[in-house]
């Protein structure tokens, strides 16, 4: 037997399929695992993650670690439990797990911020000089104050941190603040205190889907049924889809809680700042934390309840790298800390219906607006043979001329960014596509600029059809560009306010354009996805939905789910108790069982209806679903790769394709996956555990980028 020696096993931060073992540092103690460690790699060092310990022959000569960088694990045992898991799961590897999970500048190599709050206060009188300059009297007498001083006017610093070297300023650490909540403004009602009762009783794991209707008061309760925690010290996560949702739940709590202990972190945030919140949550010194995606993997070491907000928003599942799911992995991290995780939407994911009628999940629910406004009504308009202008039926144009006249606000929906999605020549037809993807080059006219939405590549509007030379290029459909320009020549003393990433790019302008809707005079907001997200509009009495078809006709499977969900979610930021709203949904398929579905505005009855369809179909959650997805600047090498994958797939695993990703072609790259079905995620995963290491031998698997998406949110 030949002899062994124990070694690190160390995640190297990146997308690097394997472990990789080292020579303990000399000197060293007993390393903890989840430190990170730097580690000669090839010509350069790495970051990596200490795992563990393994036994590795002593004829191999391995290198040792070059630096230790922590002296603690920088994520709690369950956290690194949870990456594990996540690892695993989505069959990626831990180091980039990790890297997904750690703040920039600690994958960097960075070390810890000091973060205990610290006060300033004078040294005994006589280590104080003894003839003050005008700015260190300043100083003085600012820190003579009763008042603990932890901030200090810019103009004294300087002359603060010459005091602190000489001696006669020092510095103390005050305690944490706490929370102390103010009381609600008015009574819960029925339903409100019947949740909240329910999570009180909540010991350990068990996970709660909050289904409340727009408006139904579900935001008071996850305050109420966090403020005990929050009181008693501990530590609350709220996990939301979107940082433009941020703003307004931020300030609730604010309000509710005070500001001390409450803290937001998004990626619109600088590495450094959001290094020191990251730091801050995990000494504790933040108690309630609000924050997008990643936030989920802040260490917080008094946790003591998650809350997932618009849990089926898709934005919660990562497109990129590693494909993971926020919302199913914060219930696996309820899971490890054993402590209860809420799933809060007015318009519940398929997944989690399902999982109700499982018994998985426990269903508490909101059927009433808080405020006693009516929900708005659905109105179908049959486009059929209707004269449109600008895509906007005569029924929608008058609808938005009364609803102006009586000083209210219109709220109009499309999906599409920019001026067209499409432009053409008239005479022969041919179609202006990007030439890196299979799409249409959608025309921003304010810009000049034809661009596509899928890698970014832009061009000018043509002299000339590149095929025939005819110079009658048009343009085809309407973006949300178009349809502002339509609005304002109808209604030229009305303000229109165009809602979405081009117009809108930062957060500042949003809450700018924000605070002009909420003057709450008559305007007409055209917008995107973004209008749907938290944001309540009580001056919006009438929603128009310009392209409800677009839903139908998607070939992912999910696009009707979403359709419903946007439809009621953008309905349900309207109107308020004195001014109800109504919706007015326009078609060219008034008999689709959908649109009938969705006229009738009852969420609970259209969603059973879609799983009955999911059951028919065979589609998730009734089965378990997962994306093999291959690309290449050629076809024949995927089709290879995809082809010797299906060969060795395990006999449980129904899998179809190779067939044409819905995008198939992106940024020069051709795309094609393979779909992969199983009856149960345990079955899947069984099965996966098999054939994925089988396919990594495969040496077509060289030839091509390949990754794996379990349970896929878009195809
Ligand atoms: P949701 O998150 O379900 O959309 P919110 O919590 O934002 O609903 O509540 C909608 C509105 O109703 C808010 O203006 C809130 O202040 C108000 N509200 C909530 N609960 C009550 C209540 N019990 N009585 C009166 N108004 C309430
Ligand atoms: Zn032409
Ligand atoms: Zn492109």
């Amino acid at each position: 037997m030949p002899a062994e020696t124990t070694c690190l096993q160390v995640a190297i931060l990146g997308p690097l399929p394997r472990i990789f073992s080292y020579a303990p540092p000399a000197h060293t103690g007993l390393l903890p695992p989840g430190i990170r460690l730097r580690v000669p790699f090839g010509k350069t060092t790495r970051i990596g993650i200490l795992l563990g310990y393994g036994d590795c022959p002593t004829d191999i000569r391995l290198k040792p670690v070059e630096t230790v960088l922590d002296t603690q694990p920088l994520l709690p045992e369950a956290l690194q439990q949870l990456l594990h898991f996540g690892a695993h799961y989505y069959h990626h590897p831990l180091g980039d797990v990790w890297s997904t999970a750690l703040p920039t500048l600690l994958r960097q190599g960075r070390p810890l911020p000091e973060v205990a709050i610290r006060a300033y206060q004078l040294a005994r009188p006589e280590h104080l000089p003894p003839r003050p300059g005008s700015r260190q009297m300043a100083l003085i007498s600012l820190l003579s104050a009763a008042k603990p001083m932890t901030e200090i006017p810019t103009p004294l610093r300087s002359v603060l941190q010459q005091a602190l070297k000489k001696g006669w300023v020092e510095t103390r650490t005050l305690p944490n603040p706490s929370i102390c909540a103010q009381p609600l403004p008015y009574p819960l009602n029925n339903e409100q205190s019947h949740a909240i009762q329910q999570l009180h009783q909540a010991q350990g794991f068990s996970c709660w889907l909050l289904d409340g209707v727009t408006g139904s008061g579900k935001t008071e309760v996850y305050f109420e049924t966090i403020r005990p925690h929050l009181e008693a010290g501990r530590q609350v996560l709220i996990l939301v889809p979107e940082i433009g949702l941020t703003p307004q739940l931020l300030a609730r709590s604010q309000a509710r809680f005070g500001r001390a202990a409450i803290a937001t972190l998004h990626s619109a945030q600088g590495d450094s700042e959001r290094l020191r919140i990251w730091t801050q949550a995990a000494t504790g010194q933040v108690q309630l934390l609000i924050g997008t995606r990643s936030t989920l993997f802040v260490p917080l070491p008094r946790l003591a309840c998650i809350i997932i907000d618009e849990e089926h928003d898709p934005s919660f599942k990562q497109h990129q790298g590693w494909h993971y799911s926020a919302r199913d992995m914060a219930i696996q991290r309820a899971r490890l800390e054993n402590i209860p995780v809420i799933l809060g939407s007015a318009t519940p994911s398929l997944e989690s219906l399902y999982n109700v009628q499982q018994g998985r999940y426990q269903l508490l629910q909101l059927r009433e607006r808080a405020t006693k406004a009516s929900l708005p009504g659905i109105t179908v308009i049959p486009l059929r043979r209707q004269y449109l202008q600008g895509g906007l039926s005569n029924t929608l144009l008058t609808a938005c001329r009364d609803t102006l006249a009586a000083d209210n606000q219109v709220l109009l929906f499309l999906n599409r960014r920019g001026y067209a999605p499409a432009v053409l020549c008239h005479d022969c037809g041919h179609l202006l596509q990007c030439p890196r993807c299979s799409a249409a080059f959608t025309w921003h006219r304010q810009q000049e600029r034809l661009r596509c939405h899928h890698c970014g590549n832009e061009t000018r509007w043509p002299a000339d059809c590149p095929e025939c030379h005819s110079t009658a290029l048009i343009t085809a459909g309407q973006g949300t560009e178009q349809l502002e320009e339509v609005l304002r020549q109808h209604f030229p003393h009305i303000p229109v306010w165009r809602i979405d990433r081009d117009a809108l790019p930062g957060r500042e302008a949003f809450a700018n354009v924000l605070e002009q809707i909420h003057l709450n005079q008559a305007a007409i907001l055209v917008g995107t996805q973004m209008l749907t997200k938290g944001h309540h509009f009580p001056a919006v009495t009438l929603v128009g939905i310009v392209n409800t078809d677009q839903g139908l006709f998607s070939a992912d499977f999910r696009a009707p789910e979403r359709l419903l969900q946007t439809v009621l979610q953008v309905g349900g930021r309207a109107g308020r108790e004195e001014r109800p709203g109504k919706v007015l949904l326009q078609t060219h398929l008034p008999q689709h069982p959908l649109i009938q579905k969705l006229a009738t505005g009852d969420y609970q009855e259209a969603a059973q209806w879609l799983l009955q369809e999911r059951i028919q179909a065979g589609l998730p959650p009734y089965t378990a679903l997962t994306l093999l997805s291959a690309e290449a600047h050629q076809r024949a090498p995927i089709q290879r790769f995809l082809q010797a994958a299906r060969h060795c797939a395990p006999a449980s695993l129904q899998v179809s394709g190779p067939q044409p990703a819905l995008l198939e072609r992106r940024a020069g790259f051709e795309r094609a996956e393979l779909w992969i079905e199983a009856p149960t995620r345990q079955e899947m995963q069984k099965a996966l555990r098999i054939w994925l290491p089988r396919c990594q031998q495969l040496p077509e698997a060289r030839k091509v980028r390949w990754s794996v998406d379990v349970d896929p949110q878009s195809l």
